[in-house]
């Protein structure tokens, strides 16, 4: 059975994916500094006697090369994210981000070991074109004053990526990942969801920043695991940027507000907040944030599966 190596393995996305490799019976090694994901979040995995949490940094090339030297296949999702974290502190973001993905990077390269990065939907900036495609420009042509320090880092871990791949032939995958949903994930960095549902069981104001119409597209984080999956299993993915996301779950925020309150029989009445007074926001967010899924479905025929409703129970 294969040998897993995932940075960043305690967090959210990490997680779901060490939990379904763990299922399946193969052996992981996470990799994670617990600076937002969380020991609890992967306790249950140890009992299998084939999970093993190394406490440490993505940024200390020795503990990154020895357990790339054990693995099979290694994912690289570490990264300092969430927008209190990239807005207040975008020098860390930047250097973690970046420093990360070279470390890692040059390990999977010494051993000759697939690895999967994950990149972000903001790398397409504040563009005005839906759906985002793999071949429309990013924000590197743009200028983005918002969470610019980590679209710009997820950007070049890109290039890096691609780069090992064109000159040293590195058997590496971008993923773009689109908003994802699922148990585990924390309301703490300005996730929406587990914001609005807080807010919702403790009746409490659910706070909409803008007019509510701006939209987003979520996928459950067990349809982001199958994709992953998937495509570090098809040799075609390699060398690609790919999108995943779902473009069928489209909701306004309002609406999902108002979906929210009536799931959870809340009290709750909706509190609308102008952006600039919208820490750390302070400005306009993206009005829509679409896949274009063409590219993963030609790869691997991925359909997301799991419906909002369902996400949200
Ligand atoms: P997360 O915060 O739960 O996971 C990130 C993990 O990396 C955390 O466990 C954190 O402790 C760890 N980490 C941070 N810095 C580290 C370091 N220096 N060394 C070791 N570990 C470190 O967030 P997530 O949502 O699971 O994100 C996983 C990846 O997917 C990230 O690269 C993120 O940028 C990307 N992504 C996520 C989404 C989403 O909607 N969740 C969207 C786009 C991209």
């Amino acid at each position: 059975m294969q040998k897993i190596f995932i940075t960043g393995g305690a967090g959210f996305i990490g997680s779901h994916l060490a939990e379904a490799y763990i299922r399946q019976g193969c052996t992981v090694t996470a990799l994670d500094d617990l600076s937002t994901g969380r020991e609890e979040n992967v306790a249950p995995l140890a009992a299998s006697g084939r999970f093993k949490l190394v406490k440490g940094s993505v940024l200390d090339q020795k503990i990154v090369d020895e357990l790339m030297r054990d693995c099979d296949v290694s994912y690289h999702l570490a990264a300092a994210v969430g927008v209190y974290t990239i807005v207040e502190k975008p020098l860390n973001s930047l250097m973690t981000n970046l420093k990360g993905t070279e470390a890692v990077l040059a390990a999977a390269d010494k051993y000759q070991k697939k690895i999967l990065i994950a990149s972000t939907s903001e790398v397409y900036g504040k563009s005005n074109k839906f759906p985002f495609g793999e071949t429309d420009d990013t924000i590197m042509g743009a200028t983005d004053k918002s969470r610019w320090s980590y679209a710009y880092a997820k950007a070049i871990d890109e290039f890096m990526a691609l780069a090992y791949h064109q000159e040293k032939k590195l058997p590496v995958i971008v993923v773009r990942f689109f908003n994802t949903v699922g148990p585990r994930q924390t309301g703490r960095y300005g996730m929406v969801i587990p914001n609005f549902v807080r807010q919702a069981l403790l009746n409490e104001d659910i706070t909409i920043f803008g007019d509510g119409h701006q939209s987003r597209c979520f996928i459950y984080v067990g349809d982001v695991v199958d994709a992953v999956q998937r495509l570090v299993e098809t040799p075609q993915a390699l060398g690609q940027v790919i999108n995943v996301g779902n473009n069928n779950l489209e909701i306004s925020i309002e609406d999902l507000a108002k979906k929210i309150i009536e799931l959870t029989g809340s009290k709750s009445k909706l509190a609308y907040i102008p952006y600039e007074k919208a820490y750390p926001l302070g400005f306009e967010d993206m009005e829509r944030r679409v896949p274009d899924l063409f590219k993963i479905k030609k790869l691997i025929g991925f359909q997301p599966k799991v419906q909002l409703e369902e996400i949200l129970q």
